[in-house]
């Protein structure tokens, strides 16, 4: 689960970990309401708007901008509060900022320049360790650095058995050029950061940039975090910080219904039940000429219930020119999965595509037969060349 960068921020400061602060508002009024607040707390009078939505590139995109007075807090956040922020991460219809940070500007004027760091923790699957990973060239161009000159970025495995050492954090501090109180802030500061990490059960933290005050005081300027879905259960206070938003709506709804539903760009919906099943189909579908429009995995027992919520959630899409089901029933049986089809396909009333429905496994037969006498506009298949041939018939 993503969360905005105002939330991120919130859980590393719960540990420690020093932050840009900042205040979250969803209209001009509050922003300059807000950045009132942090004149009173912080002193200074310079802030910086920052949309927030789940995506990077921010900066670019034109969605932080820096104010130096109220005025210009009210102009540039009724700027960019409600608009279709794209970003080289959001894809070219942009997201729509809905609230804005309003923080503390950390990098005014001071007797040294500021310095822009790039920090972040994540799981490496290959080597099951953790892995921070640190470079001098923080900032926002940090994708160009690991294209162009992957050796200005340091990398530190941390064996999650054994836990982050002293030294680890010292080796990664040094290696970023840091000596005197910088160096003691930012070792303190990588040992915050993991604590957070592996306590939130994240799998990613990315810090870009943290920042070194002219002061030598080390913040995260920037929080993108990914948290671990399958560790909810053990974060409740978590659970609200979703914003479904973010989200695609078809995916939403498939979560609420506890499909397993991954909408792709392709005209042919599928629906399938296992994940590895779901994945074969797709190459059947492409192989027939067609281009999948979603992964769905409707899971161990079909039935009409979850049929018909499939084919809903399929049918919403608008590029879906036909409906390829694929169900092999091992613990299901082919019969009742026929019958779910049917009496979904009688509930939704109407549908304006093609339905070919596969069905392999116990009572394979008397589910071809329950389709076939439908009356409907549904071609059964029992063998996937079948299917797949009747998927390149529909589509022509
Ligand atoms: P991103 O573009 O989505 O990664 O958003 P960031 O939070 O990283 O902000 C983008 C850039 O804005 C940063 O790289 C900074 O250079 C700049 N920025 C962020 N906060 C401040 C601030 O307080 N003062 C100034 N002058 N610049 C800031
Ligand atoms: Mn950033």
């Amino acid at each position: 689960m993503n969360i905005h960068e105002y939330q991120g921020k919130d859980i590393l400061k719960s540990y420690g970990v020093r932050i840009q602060e900042g205040i979250v508002v969803d209209t001009p009024a509050q922003a300059v309401e807000a950045a009132r607040e942090l004149t009173a707390k912080t002193g200074t009078g310079w802030h910086v708007i920052k949309a927030q939505i789940h995506a990077g590139g921010r900066g670019k995109g034109g969605g932080v901008k820096l104010a130096k007075n109220l005025d210009e807090v009210r102009e540039k956040s009724k700027q960019i509060l409600g608009m279709q922020l794209i970003t080289h991460q959001t894809g070219p219809e942009g997201k729509k900022v809905n609230k804005v940070l309003i923080a503390e500007d950390v990098y005014g004027p001071g007797v040294s320049e500021p310095k822009e760091y790039y920090l972040s923790i994540l799981l490496d699957r290959g080597r099951a360790c953790n892995v921070i990973m640190a470079s001098t060239e923080g900032g926002m161009d940090i994708e160009e650095v690991a294209e162009h000159t992957p050796e200005k970025i340091i990398k530190e495995w941390i064996d999650p058995r054994v836990g982050l050492q002293g030294f680890q954090a010292r080796k990664v501090a040094f290696a970023l050029g840091l000596s005197g109180d910088a160096f003691k802030e930012m070792v303190k500061f990588i040992n915050a950061l993991y604590k957070a990490y592996v306590e939130s059960d994240a799998s990613m933290f990315e810090i870009n940039p943290v920042l070194k005050t002219s002061d030598n005081r080390i913040l995260a300027v920037d929080a993108k975090v990914n948290l671990d879905d399958n560790a909810m259960f053990r974060h409740a206070d978590f659970v609200p910080l979703r914003d479904v938003t973010e989200e695609d709506p078809l995916e939403v709804e498939a979560s609420a219904n506890d499909l397993n539903y991954v909408k792709l760009d392709g005209n042919v919906g599928c629906m399938v039940n296992g994940a590895g099943l779901a994945m074969a189909t797709m190459d059947i579908i492409k192989l027939s000429g067609g281009e999948p429009a979603n992964f769905l995995d409707v899971g161990g027992g079909a039935n009409a219930k979850t049929v018909e919520a499939g084919f809903r959630i399929i049918l919403k899409d608008p590029n879906v020119k036909a409906i390829l089901i694929n169900i092999f029933g091992g613990i299901v049986r082919c019969d009742r999965v026929a019958t779910g089809v049917v009496e979904a396909y009688k509930a939704i009333g109407d549908i304006p595509v093609p339905i070919i429905v596969r069905l392999q496994g116990t009572n394979a037969v008397e589910g071809a037969k329950i389709i076939d006498e439908s009356g409907l506009k549904v071609f059964s298949a029992i063998s996937l060349k079948d299917a797949a041939t009747r998927v390149t018939e529909v589509l022509a």
